[in-house]
C-alpha cells in the first residue's frame, strides 16, 4: 500500500485526502520485535479534529441520504478490496504491533466478517410496520442514522476493532472519524485508502491520528453525536463520563480479567491447549486472552507440571517467523509495566513457576536482540488479594488460583471487578449450564477458551469491562447507530370530527 510504504510518516485522512495535519507532535512507530523506529506518527491536533468533524458533517446528508443498497454497494467493493488485501494488512499489523503473522490474519479475518454483516444493512435497517394501529392510522418505525460518530481504538487490534465500528456506523448511513492508537497506527490509513478505491464518497471516513488532545477534541465537539471506545478501563470510564454529560451516546469497551475455570472432570489435554493459547497468544495482549487459570479440587496437581513444560517450550519469535507462537511485547513502556507485575507477584508471595523475564531477545530471530521481548510466565498460588489477580497485567502472565469446588470458583469470577470473558471446561452438561447461567461475565465460552462473538452477535463485558447500554457490532452495533423514529399516520375522510382531548387510545 502506497500510502504506509512511500511515507517515513503516517498522518491523517481527512476529507479523502492524506495530509500531515496541522500538529507538530510526533510519535515513534516501532517494529516491537527488532526496537527499531521504522517510521513516526503524527500526531493530529484539536484543529485537525474539527477539520475531519466538518469534512464528516458536510458529507452527512448526501451519504444519509442514499438507499441503505447502495451504501451496501460500496461496502461490498470495500469488502473485495479487503480480501484482496488481507496479507498486505496482516503484515503491517506483525510490523507495528508485534503479534505472529498466523494471529494478525485472524484479525484481519475477523474484521472482515463485520464487514460482511453490514452489507445486510438493508435488511438491518428495515423498520417494523403495523396496519390499523388504531382504525384508519398506521404505525411504523424507522431507524435513522445519528451524523457524525467518532472511533477510538486501542493498539492490540488495530484493524478488527475499528471494523467492528465503522463498517456498521457508515452502512447505517453515518460519516465516521476514527481515532486509533499511535502506536500502530499504520492500518488506519491502509483502511483508509481501500474505502477510497471502494468508492467511498470523502469525507464519509476520516483518521485523526493523536493521544490525548485529539480524544478531548471529539468527546467535546458537538457534532460528535456518538462516540465508539475500546481501550483500557479508566479510560473508558473517562469517555463514558465526559461523552454522556454531553448528551452522546457511548458505548465505552474496557479491560479485562478473563478466568478459565477447569473442572476436575475436563479433558486435561484439551485443557492444557487452551490455557496456553488463551493465556499467550497475541502475548496475552488480548482483552479476551485467559490470564486467570481456577483449578478446581485435584486439578492443579494434574495439570500444574504440563503448564510448566509448555510455557517454557513456547516458541517466542519474531512473528514474521512461520514457526512462532508468540510475538514480542509492543513497546518498552508495556515492557515495563509487565516486568513490574512479574516483581510485585513475587513480593506478594505466588510462586513463580515460569519467569518470562529470562527470555533472551537473541533467541528470537535475526536483529532481535533489541526487541521488547519477554517468554511466557507462569504463576501459581495465587490468591484474590494479590494485585497480580486483581489488576490487569496485558502481557503473557498466566495466574493459577486453586479452589476447592465449583460453587467457589463462580463466587470468585462473580466478585471480580471486570467481566469481560470467562470460561468453564468441564465434561458435565449441567455444570456447563449452570456456569452459563450463573456467571456475571459478558461473554462466556463452555469448552471454548476466547469466546468472541461473531459478527451478528454483538461484543461486550460487563461490570467495569464496559460502561454504556449497547454491545459492540451485531444487531446491538446497528442500534447503536441510529435512532429510532415512530411514524403514526392517518388519511382522514375530508369531514372534520372536533379537537379530541383525551388520550388517544385504539379504537
Ligand atoms: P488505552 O486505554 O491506553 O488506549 C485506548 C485509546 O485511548 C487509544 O486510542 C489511546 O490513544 C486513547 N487514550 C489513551 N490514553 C488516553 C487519555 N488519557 N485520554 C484520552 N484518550 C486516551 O488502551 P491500549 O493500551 O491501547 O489497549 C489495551 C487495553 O484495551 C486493555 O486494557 C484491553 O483490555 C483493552 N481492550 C478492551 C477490549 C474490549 O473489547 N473490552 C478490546 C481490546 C482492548
Amino acid at each position: 500500500m502506497t500510502i504506509i510504504n512511500n511515507n517515513a510518516e503516517i498522518g491523517q485522512y481527512i476529507g479523502g485526502a492524506f495530509t500531515t495535519g496541522s500538529g507538530v507532535r510526533t510519535q515513534p512507530v516501532y517494529n516491537p520485535a527488532t526496537g527499531a523506529v521504522q517510521r513516526h506518527v503524527r500526531l493530529g491536533t484539536s484543529h485537525d479534529v474539527k477539520t475531519a468533524v466538518a469534512s464528516a458533517q458536510a458529507a452527512f446528508p448526501a451519504w444519509a441520504d442514499n438507499p441503505p443498497i447502495r451504501r451496501a454497494r460500496v461496502l461490498f467493493k470495500f469488502l473485495v478490496l479487503l480480501n484482496q488485501h488481507k496479507d498486505e494488512l496482516a503484515a503491517l499489523i506483525t510490523a507495528e504491533h508485534g503479534k505472529v503473522f498466523t494471529d494478525a490474519q485472524g484479525e484481519v479475518a475477523r474484521g472482515v466478517d463485520i464487514v460482511e454483516f453490514s452489507c445486510g444493512t438493508p435488511q438491518l435497517l428495515k423498520g417494523d410496520f403495523t396496519d390499523q394501529v388504531s382504525t384508519g392510522i398506521d404505525n411504523w418505525t424507522v431507524r435513522q442514522p445519528l451524523g457524525v460518530v467518532a472511533g477510538i481504538t486501542p493498539f492490540n487490534f488495530p484493524v478488527m476493532v475499528p471494523m467492528w465500528m465503522a463498517p456498521i456506523a457508515i452502512a447505517a448511513g453515518n460519516c465516521f472519524v476514527l481515532k486509533p492508537s499511535p502506536i500502530d497506527p499504520g492500518p488506519s490509513l491502509f483502511i483508509a485508502e481501500l474505502f477510497k478505491q471502494a468508492g467511498l464518497p470523502d469525507g464519509v471516513f476520516n483518521v485523526v491520528q493523536g493521544d490525548k488532545e485529539a480524544v478531548d477534541a471529539l468527546l467535546v465537539h458537538p457534532d460528535v453525536k456518538a462516540i465508539s471506545f475500546v481501550g483500557s478501563t479508566p479510560i473508558a470510564n473517562y469517555i463514558y463520563e465526559t461523552g454522556a454529560r454531553l448528551g452522546k451516546r457511548v458505548q465505552a469497551l474496557g479491560g479485562a480479567k478473563n478466568h478459565m475455570v477447569v473442572m476436575p472432570d475436563a479433558d486435561i489435554d484439551q485443557v492444557v491447549d487452551a490455557l496456553i493459547g488463551a493465556g499467550y497468544g497475541s502475548a496475552g495482549e488480548r482483552c479476551m486472552a485467559i490470564s486467570v487459570a481456577v483449578l478446581v479440587g485435584d486439578m492443579a496437581d494434574k495439570i500444574i507440571p504440563r503448564l510448566v513444560e509448555r510455557t517454557k517450550a513456547l516458541k517466542v519469535r519474531n512473528g514474521t517467523n512461520p514457526d512462532a507462537e508468540m510475538g514480542p511485547i509492543v513497546t518498552p513502556a508495556a515492557y515495563d509495566r509487565i516486568t513490574g507485575y512479574i516483581e510485585q507477584g513475587v513480593k506478594e508471595g505466588a510462586r513463580l513457576l515460569v519467569d518470562g523475564r529470562t527470555f533472551l531477545g537473541s533467541t528470537a530471530g535475526e536483529n532481535c536482540s533489541e526487541g521488547f521481548w519477554l517468554g511466557g510466565t507462569l504463576f501459581d498460588h495465587v490468591t484474590p488479594e494479590m494485585s497480580i489477580y486483581r489488576e490487569e497485567i496485558f502481557g503473557p502472565v498466566l495466574s493459577c488460583v486453586r479452589t476447592t469446588n465449583f460453587a467457589a470458583a463462580v463466587q470468585l469470577v462473580n466478585d471480580h471487578e471486570f467481566g469481560n470473558g470467562v470460561a468453564c471446561f468441564t465434561r458435565d452438561g449441567n455444570i456447563a449450564r449452570e456456569f452459563a447461567r450463573r456467571v456475571q461475565v459478558g461473554m462466556v465460552g463452555i469448552n471454548v477458551p476466547i469466546p468472541v462473538p461473531m459478527a451478528w452477535h454483538g461484543f461486550g463485558g460487563w461490570k467495569k469491562s464496559m460502561f454504556g447500554d449497547m454491545h459492540a457490532y451485531g444487531e446491538e452495533g446497528v442500534r447503536f447507530y441510529t435512532k429510532q423514529k415512530s411514524v403514526m399516520q392517518r388519511w382522514p375522510e375530508s369531514i372534520a370530527k372536533g379537537a379530541e382531548f383525551v388520550m388517544p387510545t385504539a379504537k
